[in-house]
């Protein structure tokens, strides 16, 4: 998606560890115009496909998921992160593996949000190691719901998570796939 490949080039910040702060438009301030032709993109793309929920994962995708989600005319739902030990009531669990923060953490999705009826699609604004995907279709799994596939907004090609998702037939469409990124530049494959 050229819009998109041009604000990372244009916005987007190289940090130490491979990590891609695109706070300006993505992840701290929010620019809506472009998560709405980032919607329209991900609702073409699954045209095809009948979907009946999105599910993301607290905080960042939440965004991009609600937008999204007008396009599909479906509820979001977004896995919380659970900060007590003790997990109470009729929820599905499963644990993820911050890419960005170094330690893992159990996500949660209470059972009557996500049903065996339910055909879902993620979206996530990152694909890096694919521990959040991971994480996000045990949920689904674990509810008899069927993954339909993920959007992306941005993976890093040069991280695992994608090959690794891809091989295990788990359909991702990615709006910005980065082959490489260092302080000079930015490559797209
Ligand atoms: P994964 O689980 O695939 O390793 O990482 C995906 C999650 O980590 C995303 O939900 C995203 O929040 C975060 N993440 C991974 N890589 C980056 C990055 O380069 N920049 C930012 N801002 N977040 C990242």
């Amino acid at each position: 998606m050229q819009l998109l490949m041009d604000r990372i080039c244009r916005d987007g910040k190289i940090r130490e560890g491979n990590v891609l702060k695109v706070d300006s438009f993505l992840n701290h301030q929010m620019d809506i115009e472009l998560f709405a032709a980032i919607g329209q993109e991900f609702k073409q793309r699954f045209s095809d496909a009948e979907i009946t929920k999105i599910l993301t994962i607290e905080a960042s995708g939440i965004g991009i998921a609600c937008i999204t989600a007008q396009y599909f005319g479906v509820p979001v739902v977004f896995a919380k992160k659970n900060k007590t030990k003790n997990i109470a009531g009729d929820v599905y669990t499963s644990q993820v593996e911050s890419f960005t923060h170094a330690r893992s953490y159990d996500i949660l999705v209470a059972k009557e949000f996500l049903t065996q009826e339910d055909k879902v699609l993620i979206i996530d604004d990152f694909l890096a190691n694919g521990s959040a995907l991971l994480g996000l279709s045990a949920l689904i799994r674990h509810a008899g719901a069927t993954l339909v596939g993920a959007g992306i907004v941005i993976e890093k090609g040069f991280q695992p998570g994608g090959t690794m998702l891809r091989k295990q037939g788990v359909r991702i469409e990615s709006l910005a796939i980065i082959e490489s990124m260092d302080q000079n530049e930015i490559v797209f494959r």
